[in-house]
C-alpha cells in the first residue's frame, strides 16, 4: 500500500468499511472514513448498501448480540464511548456516540 496514507482513497475506504462493520475500526479511522464520504458519494453509497445488508443480516439472524436492542438503546440512551460496536445503520451522521449516561458508567 503506497497510497492513501494521509488521505483515504477509495480502495482504502472500501477496506475500512468492512473493518467498520466488523467493529474493528478505531475512532480516528472512522473519522477518516467519514471525511472520505464527505467528498466521495460513490463510497458513501457503497457503504450504505453494505451497512444495510449487514444490518439486515443481523436483524434476520441474531448471532452474537441483539442488534435491534442495541440500536434502540442507542436511540434512547446516550452511551459513553462507542467502543468496538458503533451505531449500526445510523453511521454517517455527525453524532458521535460519545455521550454519557450513568447507566453505563457504573
Ligand atoms: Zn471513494
Amino acid at each position: 500500500m503506497e497510497e492513501g496514507v494521509a488521505d483515504v482513497d477509495c480502495r482504502t475506504s472500501r477496506l475500512m468499511m468492512h473493518r467498520y462493520l466488523d467493529g474493528d475500526l478505531s475512532e480516528d479511522e472512522q473519522q477518516e472514513l467519514r471525511q472520505h464520504f464527505n467528498v466521495c458519494s460513490a463510497c458513501l453509497k457503497h457503504f450504505r448498501e453494505l451497512d444495510y445488508t449487514v444490518t439486515a443480516l443481523q436483524a434476520d439472524a441474531i448471532v452474537d448480540a441483539p442488534s435491534d436492542f442495541t440500536e434502540k438503546l442507542f436511540q434512547q440512551l446516550p452511551k459513553k464511548t462507542s467502543g468496538r460496536r458503533s451505531a449500526w445503520g445510523k453511521g454517517c451522521g455527525d453524532t458521535p456516540l460519545s455521550l454519557r449516561h450513568p447507566f453505563f458508567s457504573s
